[in-house]
């Protein structure tokens, strides 16, 4: 908890936020329980729907298939169902809403609801929108386990296609390599791919080798000192010969180096754009052309939302991390041909040391600016990528799912 949100949730704390309105950091809850009762609506074709656990209220979630609208009057069923229902959702509730697709006037409709939903909700809630494709509904319930567990905590005001289907199962037996794993969001990603079973393989650069082993250890995995931005070749044959491939690539290693676009010399520029995204190209065309990528692999971006909003001082930061964007988008039909996946997440304001270093008024703003009125966690980031990196989630592909608390900034 930072400073401000141990103030607002004390005695007094909480009185004075309620009376001037101030922002209100609910605790969140991030375990990987379902949110219930679920108080489930609509004209539903999802069979996991049908498993939820109802009953009276509190409710734990609030959730409505609204696959079967397709007029603007058919609209009025949302504020039919959440009207006398959202008054009537616990703490860290979940919202969610089912769609089809996005490409017709009803139910691109539904962005709009679900994403005021979000701002308008207290203490902790969430809301996000899945459209799920026809002949994707057997698809979903790993999205869905997602969004109502605490595992979503900070992921908000998102919308997410499923396209298909994926085989049940865990990561257990699977190889992980995750880039930047010794410190930040990366030690958080290489721990939670390791709790849900898979081997994870820990790179870094030598610089950062002994803090890389701690986390190699911790995890039970194993430690690769490599400067990721040379030769892809060292890298490939290294997964092939130890571990005979890999089935899941998360591109997390990033850095910035910011200046105003007059200030920044090429220097800066380069360095920028190698790390966060020439080199993540020449490491996929390397995976997928030596088939170092096993069939059914997993390809995560570590995209940001400055690379979505743009960002003061950070052109060359925001231009990789909108490439990061475009990287998902070239490369969903070719990993969907293997029965892969390839997605980005998109962090917001996290509490890691990058930003620890942020000055304080930049820092509270980043903080504040979300519907949650609070930084999220390195955690937050690694199980949005362990939902993409689950088997089940073999249908949630060319996504870019932010994880900002539903930031204000960007669309
Ligand atoms: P961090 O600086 O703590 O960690 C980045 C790691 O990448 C470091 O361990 C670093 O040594 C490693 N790295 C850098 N260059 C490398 C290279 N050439 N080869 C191998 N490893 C290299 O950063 P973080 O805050 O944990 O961020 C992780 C990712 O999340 C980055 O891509 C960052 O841009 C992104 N991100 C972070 C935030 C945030 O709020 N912290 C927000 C949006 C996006």
């Amino acid at each position: 908890m930072d400073r401000y949100q141990k103030f607002a949730t004390s005695g007094l704390g909480r009185r004075l936020v309620r009376k001037l309105g101030l922002p209100d950091p609910y605790p969140l809850r991030r375990d990987a329980a379902l949110a219930t009762p679920v108080l489930v609506g609509g004209a539903t074709r999802l069979p996991f729907l049908e498993q939820l656990l109802t009953g009276p209220a509190p409710y734990g979630a609030l959730v409505f298939d609204a696959s079967g609208i397709d007029s603007v009057s058919d609209l009025r069923q949302l504020h039919d169902f959440f009207h006398p229902a959202i008054t009537q959702l616990g703490p860290c509730g979940r919202v969610v809403v089912i769609g089809r697709s996005p490409d017709s006037v009803a139910q691109r409709a539904l962005e709009g609801f679900m994403r005021s939903v979000g701002k308008e909700l207290r203490r902790g809630g969430t809301a996000n929108l899945v459209y799920v494709a026809d002949g994707a509904e057997d698809g979903v319930e790993s999205t869905l386990r997602f969004l109502l567990s605490g595992r979503s905590a900070y992921v908000s005001g998102q919308v997410i296609r499923v396209s298909g289907t994926g085989p049940a199962g865990t990561l257990e037996g699977k190889v992980a390599l995750v880039t930047g794993a010794s410190r930040g969001i990366g030690e958080a990603i290489a721990t939670v791919l390791a709790r849900d079973g898979a081997h994870v393989v820990c790179l870094d650069v030598p610089a950062a080798g002994e803090d890389l082993s701690k986390v190699a250890n911790a995890v039970g995995g194993s430690a690769v000192q490599l400067d990721i931005t040379g030769d892809p070749a060292r890298l490939t044959s290294h997964l092939r010969e130890r571990h005979g491939g890999v089935d899941v690539v998360v591109h997390n290693a990033g850095i910035t180096r910011d200046k105003t676009l007059a200030r920044m010399d090429s220097g800066k520029w380069d360095a920028v754009l190698e790390v966060n995204l020439a080199c993540q190209e020449r490491v996929n065309a390397a995976l997928l052309d030596g088939d170092v990528l096993r069939p059914g692999g997993r390809i995560v971006g570590v995209s940001s939302i400055a690379g979505i909003a743009g960002n003061y001082g950070q052109t060359n930061y925001a231009t990789s991390k909108a490439g990061v964007i475009g990287m998902v988008r070239t490369l969903a039909p070719v990993l969907a041909e293997r029965g892969g996946t390839i997605n980005a997440v998109a962090p917001g304001f996290i509490e890691t040391k990058m930003t620890a270093a942020v000055p304080f008024v930049t820092r509270e703003a980043g903080r504040r600016m979300n519907s949650l009125s609070q930084g999220g966690l390195p955690s937050d980031v690694a199980e949005t990528v362990a939902w993409f990196a689950s088997p089940g989630s073999g249908g949630v592909n060319g996504n870019v799912v932010r994880v900002c608390g539903q930031m204000m900034l960007g669309a």
